[in-house]
């Protein structure tokens, strides 16, 4: 099959695009996916650059997000039909553990997320298990659905399921272009909250046009600012993906009581806290990645309803698949790089 690969951790340059690379076999509880566009995640360059201790059977195919055909079938899958479209929930779960029985699949123990520690959607077919793939209805494209399941539901389980936003609230996105930025803005206007971006300013009209009520530019002294808008009182919850960088300036944004929703790390991962605001102002720091299977189908019917609609930024074609990680790895673009299969 066609697929991109690296064999070694590295730059984008290990990135290779093939046309012999063996095709996958559906397994007994599994289908094969013949893929139609897969989305990136910066999850993506991670797994291409390795971390310590990594470990994966190289060569190794990223990619999370993906939709396609069905075209294989394992043993014992009865639900499912060659030919059905469907789009896949790229989190990796037991099926059997406490956690996965009471439909906590995030947390399950050997939680695995497609394309990081097993072939991802960078290719022509990706075999996932059953209980993973979601029938889409024609009106839907299979780049919507690419580009919708990993940020949907990782927006959705951090401010919904964790976060427990409530219509009226104020929430403060950090970042504003990334995909689960976007997702956030969206659901957040969606649930009914006050929604406060901040962002770097060429992203900013953007942010507005999809639903924020307000933005700053990151560059100056955004707390400061939030705290103006709030009529110095603060937001009530603050999603932070950004990390080393924002943390500070994040927990001073919120109101006392507020909950700080931590979903991610893309400026380093160890931060310095100044603990008297957190107990001083009795601050809930909240932890939340990717979502349980009931999220994922919860925000792709809104998708599929049209109430979600994906940010697609940019597209290229899968050989292409290099040219599109430099592109998020500039952080040029706003919303979703999708690869066309
Ligand atoms: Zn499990």
């Amino acid at each position: 099959m066609r697929a991109v690969i690296f064999e070694q951790h590295g730059p984008i340059e290990n990135l290779k695009y093939v046309t012999d690379f063996p095709d996958p076999v559906a397994g007994a509880g599994e289908v094969r996916v013949r893929l139609r566009a897969a989305a990136l995640n910066r999850l993506d360059l991670w797994v291409r650059e390795g971390w310590p201790g990594i470990k994966l059977h190289l060569p190794h195919i990223p990619g999370a997000d993906g939709a396609g055909d069905i075209d294989q079938i394992g043993d014992g899958v009865t639900d499912l039909h060659i030919g059905d479209r469907v789009v896949i929930d790229g989190g990796i779960s037991c099926g059997k553990c406490d956690f996965c029985l009471s439909g906590r699949q995030n947390l399950c123990t050997t939680f695995s997320i497609l394309g990081e520690h097993r072939p991802g959607t960078y290719a022509e077919y990706v075999v996932v298990p059953a209980r993973n793939v979601l029938k889409m209805p024609e009106i839907v494209s299979y780049e919507d659905g690419a580009a919708a399941s990993l940020v949907y539901l990782t927006a959705w389980h951090s401010l919904i399921t964790r976060g427990k936003l409530q219509p009226g609230e104020t929430v403060l996105i950090v970042g504003a272009g990334g995909g689960v930025n976007t997702a956030s803005i969206q659901i957040a206007t969606f649930a009914g909250a006050q929604v406060i971006v901040v962002g770097s300013a060429g992203k900013l009209a953007d942010a507005t046009a999809l639903g924020a009520d307000a933005v700053i530019d990151r560059s100056g002294n955004w707390s400061k600012a939030v705290f103006e808008l709030t009529g110095r009182r603060g937001v009530d919850v603050v999603v932070d993906n950004v990390g080393k960088e924002t943390l500070t300036a994040s927990i001073r944004s919120l109101r006392r009581g507020g909950r700080l929703l931590i979903v991610g790390n893309t400026s380093g991962p160890i931060a310095e806290v100044d603990l008297r605001y957190i107990f001083s102002k009795q601050i809930s720091i909240i932890g939340s990645t990717m979502a349980p299977h009931e999220d994922f189908l919860k925000v792709m019917h809104l998708v599929f309803s049209g109430e979600l609609k994906p940010v697609i930024g940019k597209r290229f074609p899968l050989a292409q698949a290099a040219d599109a990680q430099k592109a998020l790895a500039e952080g040029d673009v706003f919303g979703k790089i999708v690869l066309t299969v």
